[in-house]
């Protein structure tokens, strides 16, 4: 299974998957939320509002875009700066609806500046594509703006460093949904330990704008893992009736 069965086939119906894994959702297991396809968005028993809590950074509340931008590129509040070759601050539409959000930038994304770039990142688009938006149509960023050496998870002081860009870029973008790609990004976007087959098929919430979240699986864990594909279009299928509802 390739990347390409994420490609969508018509302009009208986002049929993104081979015919195989095209079969409707509910094989979601036993260790899925993920609702029908046709079922109504309902709220998680644990729907909740995460809140930002990292350093209290008053001025970076304060950041236009730009200058926000610049102070990401100079930072030096955490040990990562040390081995980054660049930062990865974020690309996409400012005024996007979508925001996807990862962990980290890997060692691409590092040489590149730009997160989700390589087989992963066309993986990413290609989902994009199948739910009818092209990367440029949203906004993509990570928990952390640094690579983390050897791609180890990121540790707690290092999110909590870097979370209020993470916060002042949600509060400039105001999107109408979040997708959280990976165990590591939702677990620290959401403050959760919890296991991403529990996260998923939730509609959890970010900030005081109450920011819709949903969790679904990273897209390098999915070219490890393709039989995994079906359930992530369960996801995205769930994430865009979330945005279509427009429901909290
Ligand atoms: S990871 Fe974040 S907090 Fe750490 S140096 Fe990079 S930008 Fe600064």
């Amino acid at each position: 299974m390739g990347i390409q069965t994420w490609e969508r086939r018509d302009a009208e119906a986002p049929a993104a998957v081979s015919e195989a894994e095209a079969t409707p959702l509910p094989d979601a297991g036993a260790d899925s939320a993920v609702l029908a396809p046709d079922a109504p968005v309902e709220h998680a028993a644990r729907s909740e509002t995460v809140q930002p809590s990292g350093q209290d950074d008053a001025s970076v509340q304060q950041l236009d875009w730009d200058a926000l931008a610049a102070r990401v590129a100079g930072c030096t509040a955490c040990e990562l700066h040390r081995s980054r070759t660049q930062t990865v601050f974020g690309v996409g539409d400012r005024r996007a609806d979508w925001m996807v959000i990862g962990e980290a930038p890997g060692a691409e994304e590092d040489r590149q500046g730009e997160p989700f770039v390589g087989r992963a990142g066309q993986l990413l688009n290609n989902m994009l594509l199948a739910m009818g938006l092209k990367r440029e149509q949203v906004y993509i960023a990570n928990i952390l703006k640094c690579r983390p050496p050897k791609n180890r998870d990121p540790r707690l002081e290092e999110v909590v460093c870097c979370e209020p860009y993470l916060a002042r870029q949600v509060d400039l973008l105001q999107p109408k949904i979040i997708l959280a790609v990976g165990r590591i990004a939702a677990q620290n976007l959401l403050k959760t330990d919890s296991s991403l087959a529990r996260m998923r098929g939730r509609v959890f919430h970010y900030g005081e704008s109450r920011v819709p979240v949903v969790v679904t699986y990273h897209p390098a864990y999915l070219l490890r893992t393709p039989r995994a594909k079906r359930k992530a279009w369960e996801d995205l299928q769930f994430a865009m009736r979330v945005h279509a509802e427009g429901r909290e």
